[in-house]
């Protein structure tokens, strides 16, 4: 099993600015973990730093026309009517080099897939990536470029067959898109509700059009949805589905604002469930490209992707986190000295409500999207 994680330390210099929740410091905070934890010198793995995907690659997916305004508002230049795009103040501030953090992102996540595809490798990570809400010709929920697409893309290239598992809290509706009229895409999205969070997609209706029709999987979920009630919804859609569609490799969103503290979202799992889920993605993945995400506690964002990355790899980690990066790590770790959390239960009222909930949506599923997947004879 060889594994690759990418990452670069030019993530230091950029920032989206004071105030917006998406913090760059969580990049370095992870690697960090990861290094402390011995996750980066195993004798199996290589540490990739990415380039920037350059223009042709971009213009995949995104127009000329917006990667031209957005290199000109990240070089300073004033851009008319920025709104247009998707770019001004709130979520998607233009800030300085946010065109060349964008692009490093892609660089990343392509350059994991090149990697597994090619057989290079069996997994790799490229944790920066994961910023599935970007669209053609507009940012969007703090996304400017869809890596996420790019990297599906250069598999497609490859003639490999792709499932796409996003397990952020938000929908994955930049990707959907992408691919909403593709049977050789299959892209399965677990979040909150749309009726409830951003981006105010991702319902069970959602199941794309044309030969796409079924290859677009939306499980939404209710607040306070917790661990159990998430894994037992989620192994009632993912496995089946990803196994009819037997994909050659498996791209992973592993966005980590589904925890409990997360402060934009309202679902509840722990560092724990949200392991259990990527390893049950890990032993899906006949080969595996993991992205980033969303992630609005640092401490989380850490401990999360070290977690998702020992599993990559096969490692089993000490639980309590090492004690070098405790003291460096101080001011973003709240108290938290160890690698899971400490159980925290919700009231019953509460988790059955999430249960009902979930438990419909698979019905619907069921219903619905197998069905398609059963008549192909795929399984
Ligand atoms: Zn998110």
């Amino acid at each position: 099993m060889k594994t690759a994680l990418v990452h670069s330390e030019a993530y230091r210099r950029f920032d989206y600015g004071p105030g917006h929740p998406l913090r760059m410091e969580r990049l370095g905070l992870t690697y960090a973990l990861m290094e402390a934890y011995g996750l980066t010198t195993l004798p199996t793995t290589r540490v990739i730093a990415p380039e920037p995907a350059p223009d042709p690659v971009l213009r995949g997916f995104h127009t000329a026309e917006y990667l031209e305004v957005l290199r000109a508002a990240s070089a300073g230049h004033e851009v008319p009517m920025p709104y247009r795009y998707g770019l001004g103040p709130g979520d998607n501030p233009i800030w300085p080099g946010v065109y060349e953090a964008s692009a490093l992102a892609c660089g990343g996540s392509v350059r994991a897939a090149e990697l597994v595809a090619a057989g290079e490798v069996d997994r790799a990570f490229a944790f920066a990536g994961g910023l599935h809400h970007a669209l053609p010709d507009r940012a969007s929920g703090f996304c400017y470029l869809n890596d996420a697409v790019l990297a599906i893309q250069a598999l497609r290239a490859r003639g490999l067959r792709v499932c796409y598992v996003d397990i952020d809290a938000h929908h994955g509706d930049g990707v959907q898109f992408a691919f909403y009229d593709s049977p050789d895409v299959l892209t399965i999205s677990t979040h909150e509700r749309g009726d409830r969070l951003f981006p105010g997609t991702g319902f069970v209706e959602e199941m794309g059009t044309g030969a796409g029709r079924g290859y677009a999987v939306n499980l939404p979920l209710h607040p306070h949805t917790d661990d159990q009630v998430y894994l037992e919804a989620f192994e009632a859609v993912a496995p089946p589905l990803v196994r009819a569609f037997r994909p050659d490799v498996v791209v992973a969103q592993l966005g980590i604002d589904s925890h409990r503290t997360d402060p934009l979202t309202h679902l509840a799992l722990s560092v724990e469930g949200f392991a259990e889920a990527v390893g049950r993605i890990v032993r899906l993945a006949p080969r595996l490209v993991a992205l980033g995400g969303g992630g609005y506690d640092l401490s989380n964002v850490a401990r999360a992707w070290t977690a998702a990355w020992g599993l990559m790899n096969a490692v089993e980690l000490p639980e309590r986190l090492p004690a070098t990066f405790v003291s460096a790590a101080a001011a973003h770790l709240r108290g938290r000295v160890t690698l899971w959390d400490r159980p925290e239960p919700l009231p019953e009222p509460v988790v059955r409500t999430a249960r009902e909930y979930a438990r419909q949506q698979v019905a619907e599923l069921e219903r619905r999207v197998f069905p398609l997947h059963r008549a192909t004879g795929a399984r």
